[in-house]
């Protein structure tokens, strides 16, 4: 088999159907051994769970090829384990976090043509979610569920470079107070939706969230969370139980303190310190790190000292070297990298 004949350096960060999908379902109280299938319907009853309650949760994390040619995943049980937090809090059986880490490897493998070539900057974005999937009208948990995991090849978050963006700070929740901030849930991001339409609508990119008790603290945006570097190289990350723990963050952190020994601090950042940072990022698996170059709150521009033209030389050099250490280039922490061929 050859690699699929695809415009690599030209993909959009969107959907396209692959080869094969892996499917396990849960019934009876106990999930079946599962299976990869080509076929990418869902055929389920009109007043499922998921439909008329929202029970589904997901992660995301992506396949490569590295410059040597294998091919490799990303702590894909760092997913696993979050994928049991995220359904034990809504009340979903947990799929098994070693089966899981299998079935990551098990679609990778058998969509081994999908996955893009080094060097093209497009990746294989693995999307394992689960739903409730049997008729639920008075509210309550379903009592049969699907877990699927599909891929989809992906080009760069950033075409042409990584630019700097502008955020505002929003005015609207993303999470409640001892909410679900936490876990991967479906329903944060259907909450979101109409805040992310009117930041693009205000030529914004993205909003910050912040704490949703005070409005006083820095939590995250909507599908990433947020570093800071202090003008004495620094880095610092907010601390918050309502913000959704990233693996990229979490790997940045390690990368930060063992590869380029920078102190870290995880503590609150009150809005007010924004001005004193030196640079500021977003991140998580799609991009890595994008670069923060303004936020604007409520008619007052914060101008990020690093920049609207290029990330910041501290940002910058741990996106490369995370990047490095998933494709290869830079030798990983044991147990960070998954090898599949
Ligand atoms: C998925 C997600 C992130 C990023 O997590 P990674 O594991 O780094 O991809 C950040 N914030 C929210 C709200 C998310 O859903």
């Amino acid at each position: 088999m050859a690699k699929k004949d695809l415009d690599w350096g030209n993909l959009p960060f969107g959907y396209m159907k692959t080869d094969k999908r892996f499917v396990a379902n849960f019934k009876d109280g106990a999930w079946d051994k599962g299976c990869m299938t080509d076929d990418d319907k869902v055929v389920i009853t009109e007043c499922a769970g998921v439909l008329q309650y929202a029970q589904t949760c997901f992660e995301g994390l992506k396949a490569y090829e590295t410059a040597d040619g294998r091919i490799v995943t990303f702590r894909p049980d760092l997913n696993a384990s979050r994928m049991a937090d995220s359904c034990r809090r809504l009340e979903m059986p947990v799929f098994p976090e070693d089966k899981f880490v299998q079935a990551c490897l098990d679609v990778v493998k058998a969509n081994i043509d999908w996955v893009p070539p080094y060097g093209s900057g497009a990746t294989l974005y693995l999307r394992p979610y689960m739903f409730g999937s049997n008729a639920v009208i008075g509210v309550k948990p379903a009592d049969e569920y699907q877990f699927r995991i599909l891929c989809t090849p992906v080009g760069p978050y950033f075409k042409g470079g990584v630019k700097p963006i502008k955020v505002r700070i929003s005015d609207l929740d993303r999470a409640a107070p001892h909410g679900t901030g936490d876990i991967k849930a479906g329903l944060n991001y259907a909450m979101s939706l109409y805040n992310i339409v009117d930041a693009h609508k205000c030529g914004y990119a993205e909003n910050i969230y912040t704490d949703p008790a005070s409005h006083t603290y820095i939590e995250e945006t909507g599908g990433a969370n947020i570093l800071f570097v202090t003008k004495d190289g620094k880095l610092v990350t907010p601390k918050s139980n309502s913000i959704l723990p990233s693996i990229t963050r979490r790997s940045l952190v390690q990368v930060a303190k063992d590869y380029l020994h920078i102190e870290v601090e995880e503590r609150q950042v009150n809005k007010n310190e924004l001005a004193d940072f030196a640079e500021i990022g977003l991140c998580g698996t799609a991009a890595v790190i994008s670069p923060i170059g303004q936020i604007d709150d409520h008619g007052k521009s914060i101008m990020v000292p690093a920049g609207m033209d290029e990330i910041g030389p501290v940002l910058g050099k741990l996106r490369e070297t995370l990047t490095g250490i998933q494709m290869g280039t830079v030798e990983a922490p044991k147990g960070w990298i998954y090898e599949i061929k």
